[in-house]
């Protein structure tokens, strides 16, 4: 027994044209087979909907429905052949009432139901920069000004509608399946799928109406960035022709090589080297950071290979919390030359006990301190 028209779509006897045709859309989109893959049953419901749309919305198939029920299209009677077997491409065929023209006839382009249009927009392509950073930029945030070449729409290029999809961007093609005819959609690939084409041009502009133009686009690099990583800045890119949208700019970053500090993560190494007798005698070095300058105080008899912390001097974290180290490792500089006087003076202190290694529990071994930087 087939299922009363009414019923499938869900409407009254008494339902009005225009509820018909919003009770069918509901269902078109619920059940359509590019949502519901491989679902037999979604594929059943959407051509019934289909099929009781086709007779309802038609004044002269629905009265007569009304009168005669389903045996007005049972092949005897009635209208011959009728809405019993409808395929896909008749169903499809029907989105142009029911989902506007720019659909017509398209099943694949299903992303165009929600948002009115329909047609799908032209996407330029991206364009891909890098950009050197020093490890000041990095921890600060920099405002970089890139000069960039980039198509954009020329001006005086005027568009048509495009001859071989006819404005729809898609063309459509029928294969054969276990289920029945199915229509796929492939983007025009005259227009690119805007569905316009160049009526007039500049003859300095290529095809696409598009020429090449030099400008300077502003890029704001937060703090904590690290090479390899690739920011998008939206719309940056290649315009597309007509009502396209331009493309992205993606910027790789990288990172400039510093000459006194090494990074590793957000913390900061620097490796300070002070002189035997600054080493004996205590000291106050200057230190370069990320944000400049900082003095720092050398106790007297400190070890070579004492990593000092300065706190919060490394990298801000990228995640926005935080702030790496700087991690100062001190070298201490053996004389390599000694002047007469210097080698006696070191000859006595032979044996002597206070130039006697005695390391204390602090003085930790290499190993302990790297084990302890990374804990
Ligand atoms: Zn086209």
């Amino acid at each position: 027994m087939k299922e009363d028209f009414y019923d499938v779509l869900g409407i009254s006897k008494g339902a009005s044209a225009a509820e018909i045709k919003k009770a069918y859309r509901k269902m078109a989109i619920k059940y359509h087979p590019d949502k519901n893959p491989d679902d037999a049953k979604a594929e059943d419901m959407f051509k019934k909907s289909a099929e009781a749309y086709e007779v309802l919305s038609d004044p002269d198939k629905r009265a007569r429905y009304d009168q005669m029920g389903h045996a007005a299209f049972d092949g005897s009677g009635g209208f011959g052949g009728g809405a019993g077997n409808m395929n896909m491409d008749d169903i499809f065929s029907q989105f142009g009432d029911i989902f506007g023209s720019a659909f017509g006839g398209g099943g694949g382009g299903f992303g165009g139901f929600g948002g009115g249009g329909g047609q799908r927009r032209a996407k330029g392509s991206n364009l891909r920069i890098r950009v050197k950073l020093t490890l000041e930029e990095i921890a600060n945030g920099v405002e970089k000004k890139i000069k960039v070449k980039r198509k954009v729409q020329a001006a005086g290029t005027t568009y048509k509608t495009c001859s071989t999809c006819h404005g729809t961007g898609q063309v459509t093609r029928v294969t054969n399946t276990i289920l029945g005819r199915m229509q796929t959609a492939s983007p025009c690939n005259v227009c690119g799928g805007s569905g316009q084409m160049i009526d007039k041009r500049p003859s300095d502009a290529d095809s696409q109406g598009l020429i090449l133009k030099e400008e300077t686009i502003s890029v704001k690099i937060p703090a904590g960035v690290v090479e390899g990583m690739q920011l998008k800045v939206s719309g940056k890119g290649n315009e597309a022709p007509g009502n396209g949208i331009a493309g992205d700019l993606l910027v790789a970053i990288e990172e400039k090589e510093h000459e006194f500090l090494q990074r590793e993560g957000d913390n900061l190494h620097y490796d300070l080297y002070i002189s035997y007798s600054e080493a004996v005698l205590g000291a106050s070095k200057e230190i370069q950071t990320v944000t400049g300058k900082v003095r720092i105080k050398i106790d007297s008899g400190v070890q070579s290979g004492k990593i000092l912390r300065l706190r919060g001097k490394g990298i801000p974290s990228i995640n926005g919390y935080g702030k790496g180290d700087l991690l100062v490792h001190v070298n201490v500089w053996t004389p390599k030359t000694l002047s007469k006087e210097q080698k006696d003076f070191f000859e006595r202190m032979q044996g002597d006990e206070n130039f006697t290694p005695n390391p204390e529990k602090s003085d930790k071994s290499f190993f302990e301190k790297v084990k302890d930087m990374f804990s």
